[in-house]
């Protein structure tokens, strides 16, 4: 082994760490790096912990007097495949060169660039198609249908849906983004909830009624005040309540039951719960899991026809978050779905 100052050094660095020497064989590895490739003894041929070419080539160059050269190997985990970001680099003063390999993992990082990209791409996506079908129709209002003051209106009353439809799109992201952005701060002030829902199901009344939906609220008697952003749990409510009109099933009753649990197994304690319950078609259970992800869809083109941007949920969700609550989705094909708010009653 190294002398000891070299090995509590390595030891004293929590990331894993692997000290090679001039004959490529290991001169020292710290108890993470020990963690990754198993118990390593000292004099050990690097290229018997690790064989990705790329991390040998590097070695190569540093101890041959070049370096610090950076690269990437991938190990495969138990649950998902871990990457990890490889630094080698010169050690002096050891009496002869040694390279230090260090590892960083660097999975974390990618899943959000990866998720970053889908996000990018799928907010390009959706504002493409309705600004596809805008510029269409420019090009034939001043071209072919320039005096035909028949398919002027009909255009026009689809260009202004579709513009709708972007605003709708860009309103959600800008929420979503402010809703993101206030996540790590505690509401405040004291808010009647009952109260807040009434006004919700009030606004929405043009909306229920042209799908001759009734909505009945069961109980909720009494004001529950609960520390609460007003603006944004007005959100949470209107936009389920919205969805249960929305996939509930035109002249179908919506119910909202308000209830008090004196302990919720997820929240650990007391907690009110608002659950919005419709008599829709359901959503398959394999879907359960996904639907609070951004712009995820059971039918894409069905809630676009229904003017859906795919947001609705992600912003509950992340709006309940902030409040320490959660939403709960339950659903059973042919017989509805129940979406129910959980706040800690507090
Ligand atoms: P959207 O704008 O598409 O309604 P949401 O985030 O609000 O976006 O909902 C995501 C998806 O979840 C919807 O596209 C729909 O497939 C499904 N969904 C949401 N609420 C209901 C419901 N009450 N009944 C059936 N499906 C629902």
């Amino acid at each position: 082994m190294m002398a000891e100052p070299v090995d509590s050094l390595l030891a004293a660095v929590p990331m894993p760490l692997l000290l090679v020497g001039q004959d490529q064989r290991l001169l020292g590895a710290n108890l993470p790096a020990q963690a990754l490739f198993g118990a390593i003894e000292p004099g050990r041929p690097l290229v018997t912990v690790i064989r990705t070419p790329a991390l040998l080539e590097a070695l190569d160059t540093v101890l041959a007097g070049g370096g610090p050269v950076e690269t990437r190997i991938l190990r495969t985990g138990a649950l998902q495949d871990i990457s990890y970001l490889v630094r080698v680099s010169a050690v002096e003063g050891l009496g002869r060169r040694a390279a230090l390999v260090a590892l960083t993992d660097t999975t974390d990082i990618e899943k959000v660039e990866e998720m970053r990209r889908d996000f990018v791409a799928n907010v390009s996506h959706e504002l493409r198609t309705p600004l596809t079908a805008l510029m269409g129709f420019i090009e034939t209002l001043t071209g072919p249908a320039r005096n035909d003051p028949a398919a002027r209106d009909r255009f026009l009353g689809i260009m202004g849906r579709e513009a709708q439809r972007m605003n709708r799109l860009v309103r959600d992201l800008l929420s979503l983004s402010r809703v993101e952005q206030e996540e790590r701060m505690r509401p405040g002030e004291r808010i009647d909830l009952v109260a807040l829902l009434r006004a919700a199901i009030a606004a929405l009344r043009p909306v229920s009624e042209a799908a001759g939906v009734e909505i009945e609220v069961l109980g909720g008697e009494a004001p529950i005040a609960l520390p609460a952003d007003s603006d944004q749990m007005s959100q949470v409510f209107s936009n389920l309540i919205e969805n249960a009109v929305k996939y509930g099933g035109a002249g179908r009753k919506v119910t909202i039951e308000i209830t008090r649990d004196a302990r919720d197994p997820g929240l650990r304690g007391p907690a009110v719960c608002f659950a919005v319950v419709d008599r829709g078609e359901g959503i398959e259970a394999i879907h359960l899991p996904r639907l609070t992800e951004r712009f995820y869809r059971v039918d894409a083109h069905r809630s676009r026809e229904k003017g859906g941007t795919g947001l609705g949920l992600a912003i509950v969700k992340h709006i309940l978050n902030r409040h320490r609550g959660r939403l709960k989705i339950e659903s059973t094909r042919g017989i509805g779905s129940r979406f129910t708010v959980i706040l800690p009653d507090m």
